[in-house]
């Protein structure tokens, strides 16, 4: 979905096309965090389709493009927080020159686009809210063991400060906070859908992205030297999760769309 050229927090304002010719679409534009698209056989392309749809979110349609389509260059990976990737974690960057493909591979429908992909980023968010809960229990599992057992001076361990343990029990709070508030997502889409449980999804994604970073940040404080190595993940993570606040939504998108939903309750009126 995402291009250079425009943000892409504001999805429906995109700039690739995909336009009929016969049987055939014919592509043009220009992505990037294309995620997994070196070494993948195919990609799944939002493009424009119908650009005269009184719907913004009826414009757009995601197309099968085979990566070995004339018209289609991977022309590299983003470097991300020092890596550039070239196996799942790549971050493709794509552009699409008159490609054309057969129409049948559209996915859906014309115009379903947005459908589709709100599809997938509903259970990919609660999704990402349990493996952050994942990252989090383990981080804090390796600050506990280096507190209980790194000692500053002989017979005293880090954990004896009271400030290291403010630490411990301010993230044991709030991973458990996170962690029932994943729980109750999960219920309400289980039980309602993932549309009924919106405000939910987008709480969760923000909740729990921050309190992940705060939880390795302070796993990394108490490791010292050592939590900046390689040695434990805890750095690997630092890096790799801070796009958790960005991708998928960004926490502004996700907390404005809450804060809207809200004020409309109360009779405010958010056009
Ligand atoms: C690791 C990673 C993986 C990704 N994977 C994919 C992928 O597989 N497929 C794909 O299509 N895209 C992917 N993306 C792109 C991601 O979806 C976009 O980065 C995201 O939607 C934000 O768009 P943008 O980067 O253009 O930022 P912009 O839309 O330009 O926004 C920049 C910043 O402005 C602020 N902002 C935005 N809107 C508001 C608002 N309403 N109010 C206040 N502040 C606001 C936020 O702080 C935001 O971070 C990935 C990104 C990353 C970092």
């Amino acid at each position: 979905m995402t291009e250079p050229e425009f943000a892409g927090s504001n999805p429906v304002w995109m700039g690739t096309t995909a336009r009929r010719e016969g049987a055939e679409w014919v592509l043009r534009g220009h992505k990037w965090f294309a995620s997994s698209a070196d070494g993948a056989a195919f990609a799944i392309c939002m493009a424009v389709t119908s650009p005269e749809a009184a719907n913004v979110y009826r414009r757009a349609s995601m197309i099968l493009v085979p990566t070995d389509t004339p018209g289609f260059t991977l022309l590299g990976n983003a470097s991300v927080m020092g890596e550039r990737g070239g196996d799942w974690a790549s971050h493709g960057e794509v552009s699409y020159q008159d490609a054309r493909v057969p129409a049948a591979n559209l996915l859906g429908v014309e115009g379903a686009g947005f459908v589709l992909a709100q599809e997938r980023l509903g259970p990919g968010r609660i999704h990402h809210g349990m493996r952050w809960i994942g990252v989090c229990e383990r981080a804090f599992d390796i600050l506990c063991r280096h507190a209980a057992t790194r000692e500053l001076a002989p017979g005293k361990p880090l954990g004896s400060k009271q400030i290291v343990q403010q630490g411990i029990a301010e993230s044991r709070a709030e991973i458990h906070a996170a962690r029932l508030m994943v729980l109750h997502a999960a219920w309400r889409i289980e039980k309602e859908g993932a549309e009924a449980a919106r405000e939910e999804i987008s709480l969760i994604k923000v909740t729990v992205a921050r309190t992940m970073q705060k939880v390795l940040d302070r796993a990394i404080q108490g490791l010292g030297a050592l939590g900046m190595t390689d040695d434990t993940p805890l750095a690997w993570w630092y890096a790799h999760e801070r796009a958790a606040r960005i991708y998928d939504g960004a926490d502004e998108v996700h907390l404005e769309a809450v804060a809207r939903r809200i004020l409309r309750g109360y009779g405010m009126s958010t056009r």
